[in-house]
């Protein structure tokens, strides 16, 4: 990115933090995109939501714009029915100058997204993945957080700028989500501690996890019957495949989202170590990969174009489900290969 504006990394942390809170106090009555990645999560949705209310109160208007539409499930979350698609026109603004990205690793991760930033527009790039690329011009970025949202909590705490009960609400679901209902490997005490404040200004631990984790589709387990006839294990029980195909979809009357999470059926077998879920996309497949213990799958997403988590990570594969499944088969093979499983 331009050098004008950017911030150095030799800076502490506190001084990005800064820099943003200076960013916005000078956007009064401006209007500002905030954006998330392609098929957007609890996370990213959390993360959006909760920057329109922060956004309230420096008296800038936002606007919430994902390639892809937000799951239903979400629809508690306010600003919900705000929420646009990149292809929605009129997209009042567009295209814009100041652009927040949340929960993206990368500029691409946005997708189609990408056409409504101004040529010079001002990026404010706030993330979680240890594979960000720092491509704004702020970088508020720590891998060390479970969520995006506990790096927008974090900076709030930096501000003193009030928690109501709808901020709350935003950023304890993209709490609950990356974390798994607090049960992934991210989830520290300072993590319980957030949430617990975060239930203190308001935020309703049960109605959330209802709507965010448990309810679940008729078509949705009808999917999950289908996905789990193909669960197959390999490598000494170490490695575990499955796959959600267009058709599966077309039968079930689900959509991709609803494949979301199937992964962790082939993670949670005993002895499993790496779980691959392969999704058929319009543009190839899509894998999730998830790992127990010794493998860091950021690292095998990296290789093939993606990212994400030591333990969470996705890439796309442009080649046929059968030579996906072969190509990872054979990458995950060889990474066992080389780490020690006690
Ligand atoms: P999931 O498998 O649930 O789609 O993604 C797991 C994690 O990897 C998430 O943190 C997600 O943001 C990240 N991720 C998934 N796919 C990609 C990708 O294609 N590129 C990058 N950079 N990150 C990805
Ligand atoms: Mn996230």
């Amino acid at each position: 990115m331009g050098e004008q504006g950017s911030v150095h990394p030799e800076r502490s942390k506190q001084s990005v933090e800064r820099s943003f809170y200076e960013w916005l106090k000078g956007l009064e009555r401006a209007q500002v995109l905030v954006v998330s990645h392609v098929r957007p999560d609890g996370d990213a949705l959390g993360a959006q939501t909760a920057m329109a209310q922060i956004l309230k109160l420096f008296h800038i208007e936002s606007v919430l714009v994902n390639e892809d539409a937000p799951p239903r499930r979400f629809d508690y979350l306010p600003g919900y029915r705000d929420m646009r698609r990149s292809v929605d026109t009129p997209l009042p603004g567009a295209p814009y100058q100041y652009v927040i990205f949340v929960d993206a690793a990368d500029r691409e991760r946005i997708g189609k997204a990408l056409s409504l930033l101004a040529p010079e527009a001002e990026i404010v790039n706030i993330d979680h993945h240890a594979t960000n690329d720092h491509y704004g011009h702020i970088n508020l970025v720590k891998p060390e957080a479970s969520s995006t949202c506990e790096v927008i909590y974090d900076w709030i705490r930096s501000t003193r700028l009030p928690v109501s009960v709808e901020l709350a609400t935003c950023l304890y679901t993209g709490y609950i989500t990356d974390t798994g209902g607090f049960r992934y490997q991210n989830t520290t005490p300072k993590v319980l501690r957030d949430a617990a404040e975060l239930v203190q200004f308001g935020a309703s631990p049960y109605e959330i996890a209802e709507h965010a984790l448990e309810a679940i589709s008729w078509e949705k387990i009808k999917l999950l019957q289908k996905a789990l006839a193909t669960l197959k294990l390999f490598a000494s029980g170490k490695i575990a495949f499955l796959e959600v195909t267009q058709s599966m979809l077309e039968e079930t009357g689900t959509t991709l989202d609803d494949a979301e999470g199937l992964v962790h059926y082939g993670l949670n077998i005993e002895g499993v170590e790496v779980a691959a879920l392969f999704r058929e996309q319009t543009d190839g497949i899509k894998v999730s990969l998830r790992s127990r213990r010794a493998v860091d799958v950021s690292k095998v997403a990296q290789q093939f174009g993606g990212g994400g988590h030591v333990r969470a990570a996705g890439l796309t594969l442009h080649m046929p489900l059968d030579e996906a499944k072969r190509t990872m088969a054979e990458t995950l093979l060889t990474v066992l290969h080389h780490v020690p499983l006690s």
